[in-house]
This record gives structure tokens, sequence and C-alpha cells, in this order.
């Protein structure tokens, strides 16, 4: 251990000290041995750490001061749209009436929540033009293979059984294809053309009558707006596909155009981003989905459903793909972003995207100068820069993103989408003042200098964080190593 490393965990144990104080046992105590079958009993004491109360807080505080998280600081992630979380919405999540009630409770004692759920679905439904919306899916991703599950459902409905395909642009979210696959389709990839929208002739070329449906990320990973997109839905729904929207990031657009309204059949929404559920590290998501009138046989039951008597789960829906996540999805989740359609109001919603998509063109301007702009025009909420000339220099994108640890920011997403040399996705959010965008584009200028003039202050970065440069592959996948005591 150095001096700037703080004690292992393993390292503060004094034997018997504990951080825990429970009353006398007031009922027979059990022995684990009469009633666990050997087989599942371990045989040496699991080698935890004995540590107080006190040791332990100050453990996990210093260990979250090392974290990077919205609330600690700038978080220009790319399509991942990490935005501040609302405190009301944490106080509105705990009310007891939301946080204290049990998904097993009849359905007379939860009306309140229930009536939230469906209120939310009423405002999806307004805000993305589609006639129903289910809350259940537990993420973006599940959400899209939810849509995708749907229209299957509906093709097989028509027997339409040879539609096995899926076109995905290779624009999309990474998220796209994948879902497709485990939905049990076949990706085909349509290109970008220069311009970096979706080719149109590539896609007239791929459409066909194995066509199940077309999934598009728009604004596009690119932060572009697919300016075609009456066009494409025509073609593909003249072959007889269905057209999916991938509506994670719907800062771009929200309250200025809505998917319903360009002719998609299928949308999803992550609420743990647009609608500022905090999210990050794998915490809980929300990814409703909204479908048009003729996918509706084939929601995700139950149906959550408002009746003279009050609201009620519907389990009657012989044509549902079945339930895709326990009770009716990440209720916790759901109320926030309610609390927050609720706390914005129709112009509070219309000026996120107008900041959102300021921003972004505020810092894609000014970084222009400095960094190679592979598509040079308005771009939504995100946009993205080459690091090709820093390259020559011997820079490397990965380095500029380790520096820019040193200067306290987490890092964009870089090296994607694939088909930008070098590629880092910057997305400023609606949420930052112009301050804090002014302080990260003038790191970004320190950087692209220092790869001029100094270039090793770059390629050995980061020099200011408790660990140096790890080894990316095996921190991802062993992410804790075995203590081992001295
Ligand atoms: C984040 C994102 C997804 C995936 O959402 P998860 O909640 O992470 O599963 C899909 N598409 C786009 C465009 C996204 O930005």
């Amino acid at each position: 251990m150095n001096k700037q490393d703080q004690p292992l965990i393993f390292e503060l144990s004094k034997p018997g000290r504990i951080g825990y104080s429970l009353p006398e046992l007031d009922v027979p105590d059990v022995i684990l041995d009469d009633v666990i079958p050997s087989d599942y009993l371990r045989e040496e004491e699991p080698e935890l750490p004995e540590v107080s109360e006190l040791d332990i807080m100050r453990h996990y505080t210093a260990l979250s001061k090392r974290n990077h998280g919205v609330d600690s600081g700038f978080y220009p992630l790319g399509s991942c749209t990490m935005k501040y979380n609302p405190k009301i919405n944490e106080n509105v999540a705990r009310y007891n009436g939301f946080a204290h009630i049990h998904p097993l409770q009849d359905e007379s004692t939860v009306q309140g929540a229930m009536e939230l759920m469906y209120d939310l679905q009423e405002h999806l439904k307004e805000i993305t033009g589609m006639d129903e919306v289910t809350l259940q899916p537990a993420a973006g991703a599940h959400g899209e293979w939810t849509g995708l599950m749907m229209i299957r459902a509906y093709h097989e409905a028509n027997n339409d059984t040879a539609r096995t395909k899926v076109i995905v642009p290779d624009s999309a979210h990474g998220t796209n294809p994948a879902s497709a696959t485990v939905a049990g389709f076949e990706t085909i990839t349509v290109k970008s053309g220069e311009d970096g929208l979706v080719d149109l002739e590539d896609l007239r070329r791929v459409v066909g009558p194995d066509t199940a449906a077309l999934m598009l990320t728009n604004p596009n990973t690119l932060g572009l707006f697919e300016e075609n997109i009456l066009e494409m839905t025509e073609i593909i729904h003249s072959a007889g596909g269905k057209v999916y929207y991938d509506g994670a990031n719907l800062n771009a657009v929200l309250s200025k155009a809505r998917p319903g309204d360009m002719g998609f059949d299928v949308v999803h929404l992550n609420l743990h981003k647009t609608f500022t559920g905090p999210h990050g590290g794998g915490g809980p998501g929300s990814g409703p989905v909204g479908v048009k009138e003729d996918l509706i046989p084939f929601l995700p039951k139950p149906v959550l459903v408002k009746t003279e008597e009050g609201y009620h789960f519907d389990y009657n829906r012989p044509q549902s793909i079945g339930r895709v996540k326990p009770f009716y999805g990440n209720f916790g989740i759901n109320v926030r972003a309610y609390t927050y359609i609720r706390s914005m109001g129709p112009d509070g919603l219309k000026a996120v995207t107008e900041n959102a998509v300021i921003n972004a063109n505020y810092m894609m301007r000014r970084l222009a100068p400095y960094f190679d702009l592979p598509y040079d025009k308005h771009c939504k909420h995100e946009f993205v820069l080459s690091g090709r000339r820093q390259k020559k220099l011997g820079v490397r994108t990965l380095d500029i993103a380790k520096r820019l640890l040193d200067f306290g920011y987490h890092p964009p997403t870089i090296y994607f989408p694939l088909n930008v040399e070098e590629c880092m996705m910057i997305e400023p959010t609606e949420t930052e003042s112009k301050e804090t965008l002014d302080d990260f584009i003038e790191a970004m200028i320190q950087i692209a200098k220092e790869a001029e003039e100094n270039p090793e202050i770059v390629q050995e970065a980061p020099h200011t964080t408790v660990v140096s440069r790890l080894d990316e592959t095996l921190a991802a996948r062993k992410p804790v190593l075995r203590y081992q005591k001295q």
C-alpha cells in the first residue's frame, strides 16, 4: 500500500470486529446443517473482512469519491445520455405509497400506483404519437427485443412466416442488431452514405419479401437526423415489413416530432436517459414500448386497463407475446419519469430538445478547428469527432480519452460508430450550463495542443488518477481480483 492508496477493506479487518448489532434471538436457533443438504454447504467459513460500521461507511464513501457520476461532474458519454437526475424525482419515488407497497398486493389497494402508471402511458402515447404503450420492458435493449417479438407475432398471425430478416443501418446503436438476433431474426446491415444518412439505394437493394422490419436509430449514432424517414417507412411498408424507431435518445426530437407521425409501427424509449432516471452501473432502467393499432393484440400481458371500477391488469390477451418482466416493469423508475414529465410540462419538454441540440452544436463548432469533423452539418443531441489528425502525431483517441480523466471528466464513447476513424461520440446533454461546456471545450483544446507539442503527456495519461492505464479487457472481465493476504 503506498501513501495515496486507500487500504483495502481486507487490510482494515480485525478479528472479531463487527459492524452491526442485532437483538437477542427470540426464536429457536436453526442449525444450517440440519436444513441444507451438505452438498450445498461450504466447508470453510467465507473470508470476509471484519470491520466496524464506521470503517465500512468510510471505505465506501472514499471509494465513491473516486467514481464518476452526473452528480460529481460533466459526463459527455454520447448516445447513452448521462444527464441531471432531478432530486424531486427521488423525493416522489420515496413516498410511502410508492416505496412501501408490494407488487403482490390486491389491485384494489394500489389504485394510486396503477393510476400513475396508466397516466404515464397516456403521456408517452401523446409524446410518441403511438396508440398504446407498455411499461414492462426494463431497459432499451429489452424494449427492442419486446418490440421485435411483437412484430414477429404479428407476421406469424398473418401466416407470413418467410419474414426472417431485420434491416439495421450501420449507424444504429449496437443493441439493435443484438436484439434482432436474440429475437430470432437474421440481421441485414444497410450502409450509410457519405452524408452519414441511410443510403436509400442500398435500402431498396436489401428489402424484400423476407423483410420483417427495419430498425432505425434516430437521430443515428452520428447525431444526425435521418432526413429521408418518410421514404424509408414507405419502402419498408410497401414490402410488407414493419418499421421500428429506436427512441432511446428522444431528447433530440421531444415535443418537435413524433415517431408515430413519421409512420413508425413500434418505438421504444429509455426513461433512464431522456426522462432522467438515474442510470449507469447496471442500475434499473425502463424501456417502454409504444405500438400502433395493429400490434396492440400482441402487447406483453398483463395490459393495464382503466374500467369503470378502476384500474385493472388484463390477462385475457390470447395473442399476447406473454410477460416480459415480473410484475409491471421497474416501477421506481417509472415514478421518476412521471414526476419529470409532470414537473417539466409541455413547454419544459420542448426546451429540453432545443437546449440539447444547441448545446451539441455549440460544442461541435467550437471543437471543429482542433479535431476532424467527419460530418460538417447541424447535429442533433450529439456529434462525432475524429482523432485522425492527432493519430498522425502518434496520439490515439484512446489517449485523448485517458487524458480527459486528468481534467476530471468521464470520457465520451470512443471508437463507435465504427465507420468513423478514431471516433469520439460526444453528447453534452441539455442540462449543462454554458460555463460547464466551455470548461470541457478548453480541456479538449489543451489536449489537442499537447498532442502537437508534447504528445507523451497524452500518450501516458492518466497521471492524476488512483490507478494508471488499465488493461481494458482484463478490467472488464475480471473487475475483482482476489485479495491475497501478505
Ligand atoms: C442506450 C441506447 C440503447 C440501449 O438501451 P439500454 O437501456 O442500455 O439497453 C438503444 N439504443 C440507443 C440509441 C441508445 O442510446
